[in-house]
């Protein structure tokens, strides 16, 4: 089933093919900042998996200069994370948050569990570890 996803204001929307090829929780200290979160739940897909339906003229994207990979996408009136293309344009990573519905299970892998928050020492999210 295509999974319909967009941002907070409603300015841009998209379509995702399935299947994913992972969905992970990352808890590094980057998606952290770029969430406001504990962690960011991204959605692995290939790039020729998203069809944006509305609003590409609004989606900014911002590389982390001093980072090998990391960026984010967002909605440039609302700020929503959005999807985005990893720095090689061999995947697109997608916030699940983004997604209006119609995905039924959750993570199955963390990354950076050891670089989580602090006020989120003690807690436990039972996945194991990104391979
Ligand atoms: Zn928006
Ligand atoms: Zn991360």
């Amino acid at each position: 089933m295509t999974l319909h996803g967009g941002c907070l204001c409603g300015a841009v929307s998209f379509e995702i093919d399935p299947p994913h090829a992972r969905f992970v929780r990352c808890y590094c200290s980057r998606c952290r900042k770029a969430t406001g979160s504990a962690c960011a739940s991204n959605l692995y897909v290939a790039p020729h998996q998203l069809r944006w339906l509305a609003g590409i003229a609004e989606v900014v994207r911002f590389d982390l200069p001093d980072a090998r990979s990391f960026a984010t996408s967002f909605c440039r009136r609302c700020g929503s994370p959005l999807p985005h293309a990893t720095r090689s344009g061999r995947e697109l990573i997608v916030p699940a948050g983004a997604l209006d519905g119609g995905l039924h299970h959750g993570p199955t892998r963390r990354a950076h569990w050891a670089s989580r928050a602090s006020w989120l020492a003690e807690h436990e999210d039972g996945l194991p570890d990104e391979a």
